[in-house]
């Protein structure tokens, strides 16, 4: 007879299976057990059929990646730990040393830090289209360019892209073309069938923001149609390690059902106080693809119905920066921080110049809005108590 401690790890009770509930099992793992070695030898670790390391799937994140990508209306997805280390995984998934990339001037801006430093030392050169020009995207594409980047709509400057022109572009040329999905979250439109024939060939999403929906997690996603091009990422995903936690999967599980009825109501109200603050003295511009006369309004139009619930207001330039940081500073309900599509509204200011090389029609300081889930009226007392504190 072994000892105490021995039969408590080597238990031998099994609680009967087929236990079924609501919620998804919440699978936690390094490594699975195999019956024997030739069990172990014949795992294909690529296929969803089996498990073979934690890192490369669970059933928990399995059932994630199968819904994101029904979300996504893509095929296949990969889970990586943050929104960023999901972009950076279609970077280095996608390209070699000696290709190019082309970005967005106002993209996330970890995105262009990610493509100055690393992949640029890295032999990966990156040029800076203007999102707002389609016309001017051939110009910009050169022998080695393989990979188009677009976000719509931009996160900071909220202008909204021509996406199918931009799409109809990079097919022309044979570029791959990548989606930051993360402001359309899989529901203000669909990626992978933009009409006219037209689709994106991947679709990342940092699902810290709608699918999460709590402030509370740290996810990515990669979603692909092409199986060809989702080995290619899943491969990098492998060989970079790039798992997520089980918990986590779980609290994005556990959100996904109110998806839509959150991104509904943050955008009606972010909608109803971006209107109230177009008619502000102080406000010069509010930047929102859903209002008529926002950069891009009429590509949202033609492409959208929905919108995050996430803008961005220009000051009048008579107001100086200093007294734009005393307005957030002043605000008490929103709270001031980065992310966005949480329960709580935040503001961050930001600034446009590392954003935009063309500045014109985006003049005076930018604060940008997450509208959360409180109500509407107290988020508008909010704002115009901080904007009298700055007269
Ligand atoms: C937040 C965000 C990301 C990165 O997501 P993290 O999970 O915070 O790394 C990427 N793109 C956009 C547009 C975002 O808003």
């Amino acid at each position: 007879m072994s000892r105490r401690i021995t039969r408590l790890i080597h238990h031998p009770y099994r609680a009967p299976a087929g236990f079924e509930a609501v919620p998804p099992a919440v699978h936690k793992a390094s490594t699975v057990i195999f019956p024997n070695v030739a069990a172990l030898r014949a795992r294909d670790w690529r296929s969803k059929a089996g498990y073979t390391y934690g890192l490369h799937g669970t059933p928990t994140t399995f059932t994630l990646e199968e819904r994101i990508a029904t979300l996504e209306g893509g095929r296949h997805c990969v889970l990586a730990p943050s929104g960023l280390a999901a972009l950076a995984l279609v970077n280095l998934a996608l390209l070699r040393a000696g290709d190019e990339l082309l970005l967005p001037d106002n993209v996330y801006g970890p995105s262009k830090d990610l493509a100055r430093s690393l992949l640029d030392g890295w032999g990966i050169a990156h040029r800076l289209y203007d999102p707002l020009d389609a016309g001017a995207l051939a110009a910009a594409i050169g022998p080695r360019t393989r990979l188009l980047w677009i976000e719509a709509a931009g996160s900071v400057t909220m202008e909204f892209p021509d996406v199918r022109g931009l799409v109809r572009v990079a097919r022309a040329q044979g570029l791959t073309v990548a989606l930051d999905n993360t402001w359309g979250a899989g529901l203000a439109f669909d990626p992978f069938d933009l009409g006219e024939g037209l689709r994106v060939d991947v679709s990342m999403h940092a699902l810290t923001k709608y699918p999460s929906g709590g402030a509370d997690v740290l996810m990515g996603s990669v979603t692909t149609v092409d199986p060809a091009l989702h080995e290619r990422v899943l491969l990098a995903h492998m060989r970079l390690g790039l798992g997520v936690g089980a918990n986590d999967a779980e609290t994005i599980l556990r959100a996904l059902p109110t998806l839509e009825l959150r991104y509904d109501a943050q955008d009606r109200a972010a909608r109803e106080i971006a209107a109230w603050l177009q008619r502000q003295s102080a406000i010069r511009r509010v930047l929102h693809p859903a209002l008529p006369g926002s950069p891009g309004h009429e590509h949202w139009a033609g492409l959208c119905t929905r919108a995050a619930g996430l803008f961005s207001v220009l000051f009048d330039e008579g107001v100086e920066p200093a007294r734009v940081d005393a307005f957030v500073d002043a605000l008490k309900l929103f709270r001031i921080g980065y992310s966005w599509a949480g329960p709580v509204s935040l503001a961050v200011p930001y600034d446009l110049s590392s954003m935009r090389r063309d500045r014109s029609a985006l003049p005076g300081t930018l604060v940008r809005f997450s509208i959360g889930l409180e109500a509407v009226e107290d988020l508008k007392a909010d704002l115009a108590q901080a904007l009298a504190a700055i007269g």
